[in-house]
């Protein structure tokens, strides 16, 4: 599902399982374990496919439940 050229350099986007990930939504933060994710060899650029985006949207709106939920520390600077 990955594979193609990155938008913003000559490089490739490559599938990568990586242990977590955070999704920014409109309300906040959903983060995904074990998630295939597509990373520029070039400039790092990373992707991810509309079904991984409409997971987020799902546990995000709670439509889908989430296996567990974690406290986010906040701070103003
Ligand atoms: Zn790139």
């Amino acid at each position: 599902m990955y594979g193609y050229k990155c938008e913003y350099c000559d490089g490739t986007v490559n599938e990568r399982i990586v242990a977590r990930e955070a999704f920014k939504h409109k309300t906040g933060f959903v983060i995904l374990e074990e998630v295939p994710i597509g990373i520029c060899n070039g400039c790092g650029n990373r992707y991810y496919t509309a079904e991984l985006l409409h997971k987020v949207e799902e546990v995000a709106s709670g439509r889908s439940l989430p296996d567990r939920s974690e406290l986010v520390p906040v701070a103003h600077v």
